[in-house]
């Protein structure tokens, strides 16, 4: 646990640092698109490898900024009594043409009678989206993903993603969820540690299950509905 509240600690303190400086970043990064593409109109063609690199560096610093935007923004938080089984499939339908690209498909599978969860959708679904995304990238070559959501106990129910990727050494597992942790040439290592954060906030907790060559699930635990809070929807 003391480990635990340590994490979130430093968490807290990362969100309020990226909030202020990735909105300062954000307004040269739009100017400076703008001006790129002017110049790109008129040059000639033999620049345009150079283009291709400088837009695609662009829209990763973006990427990080959104990512980290998305982890510090305090407002708009609005806890909803929600079925958790249509963010999921929302989720699913939002990144269904990504899976379709690189064959795969994502099945989803909801146990019947599912209690209703207390949670900010949007922040839910930005999580749903984090680990889908991290299994379909882990299967170049296509495949199923699997996700299943089904009650745990009276208290709690369990939304699992497996995937068919390459797996997770075991060594590694700790270091998911750590800033900027990335084994990808592209990636920001911040989907995850986003992810855990608004899961902590939730009550919930993630765990990992990984067999290297063969996948990985992740395994999201939330704590059900339970009381009356007569004033929200
Ligand atoms: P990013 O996707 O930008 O690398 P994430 O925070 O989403 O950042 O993930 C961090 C790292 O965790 C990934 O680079 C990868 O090494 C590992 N990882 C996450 N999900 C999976 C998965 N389903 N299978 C294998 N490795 C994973
Ligand atoms: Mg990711």
């Amino acid at each position: 646990l003391e480990e635990q509240l340590r994490k979130s600690d430093t968490l807290n303190v990362v969100g309020e640092l990226a909030a202020g400086i990735a909105h300062e970043i954000r307004n040269p990064m739009t100017s400076l698109k703008g001006f790129i593409q002017l110049l790109e109109g008129n040059m000639k063609d033999d620049y345009s490898m150079y283009f291709n690199v400088i837009t695609s560096e662009l829209s990763r610093i973006e990427s990080i900024i959104t990512e980290f935007l998305i982890l510090a923004r305090p407002q708009a938080i609005k806890y909803l009594k929600k079925d958790i089984s249509i963010i999921m499939s929302d989720t699913i339908e939002l990144l269904s043409a990504q899976a379709i690209l690189v064959n795969v498909q994502m099945k989803l599978k909801v146990e019947e009678q599912l209690p209703l969860i207390y949670c900010e959708p949007n922040q839910l679904k930005q999580v749903f989206i984090n680990v889908l995304k991290n299994a379909i990238e882990v299967m170049p070559n296509g495949g199923q993903v699997d996700v299943e959501i089904r009650r745990r106990d009276e208290e709690h129910l369990t939304v699992s993603i497996k995937d068919r990727g390459f797996g997770i050494p075991e060594d590694k597992i700790k270091r998911l969820g750590q800033p900027f942790y990335t084994t990808k040439e592209r990636g920001t290592g911040l989907g995850l540690m986003v992810s855990y954060k608004i899961i902590e906030e939730h009550n919930g907790i993630v765990e990992v299950e990984s067999e290297e060559g063969k996948g990985t699930t992740f395994h999201i635990t939330l704590p059900v509905f339970q009381g009356k809070k007569s004033n929200n929807e």
